[in-house]
């Protein structure tokens, strides 16, 4: 059985402070949960998130990384760095990204396998627009990113990736998607994974949904077939709130 797991996902916010007591309070609140806790958050929060989660069950990520490990990239962080400090996982091409820098399914391949070459696990994000949900073409475009999100990894490689999606209608909107919605769309995810890297590899993936989930909504979604957790933006940022969407099962 694929254990569920659940993410927060800071965005821009939070600055070191907060990042201490938000852990301090909600580091209690977990700490029974057998779903597996991730906070990722901004690169400036990284170094108190690790040391204030020592002795706890939660997992520390960061947001973004580049594809090379050093160079003359102003302003970026390579996953080396981030593995240097302890960091396990990082998310890539998240839509945010996607939409306001730049990332394409290429440079999210690049990140994804330098990601893995320096020890972190992606948390990889795809999801479509409204247009596209409206023209009737979700799971074609969902199952392509995800293709050629993965072009080139290994079966193990696919094992160890977190796919999340996270449609783009539904990111801070407060519009969720429907439990069913959302896990038939994961299912197409799956089966995509299956035709490329077979069974085992597909039933082993974990696949999260994400887009305005809330403690009111988690356990539906999280209790479906095929959902395995949750990518959480907004109401990761409460330590209360997230907290009851980890603890969705108790
Ligand atoms: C996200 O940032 O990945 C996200 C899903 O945000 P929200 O939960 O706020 O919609």
């Amino acid at each position: 059985m694929r254990k569920k797991v659940i993410a927060g996902n800071w965005k821009m916010n939070m600055l070191p402070n907060d990042t201490i007591s938000f852990i301090e309070e909600f580091a209690p609140l977990v700490k029974d949960t057998e779903n597996e806790v991730i906070l990722c958050v901004p690169y400036t929060d990284l170094f108190y998130a690790l040391l204030n989660v020592q002795g706890t069950n939660i997992k520390i990520g960061a947001q973004n990384i580049h594809w090379e490990d050093e160079g003359a990239y102003t302003g970026e962080i390579s996953g080396k760095m981030l593995k240097s400090i302890g960091v396990e996982y990082v998310i890539i091409g998240h839509s945010e990204r996607r939409q306001y820098f730049n990332e394409t399914d290429e440079t999210v391949n690049k990140k994804i396998k330098k990601a893995f070459e320096s020890g972190l696990k992606p948390i990889v994000c795809v999801g479509e627009s409204l247009e596209q949900r409206e023209a009737g073409i979700t799971d074609k475009i969902i199952t392509n990113q995800v293709k050629l999100a993965l072009d080139g990894l290994t079966g193990e490689q696919v094992k160890n990736t977190i796919i999340a999606y996270e449609p783009i209608w539904a990111i801070g909107t407060g519009k969720v998607a429907t439990s069913t919605d959302a896990n038939n769309s994961i299912k197409a995810i799956r089966e995509e994974i299956k035709s490329i890297y077979g069974q085992d590899v597909s039933e082993s993936v974990i696949i999260q949904y994400g887009g305005s989930v809330k403690s009111t909504s988690a356990k539906e979604l999280f209790t479906t077939s095929d959902i395995d957790g949750g990518l959480v933006g907004g109401a990761s940022l409460k330590a209360e709130e997230f907290s009851k969407i980890v603890n969705y099962n108790k």
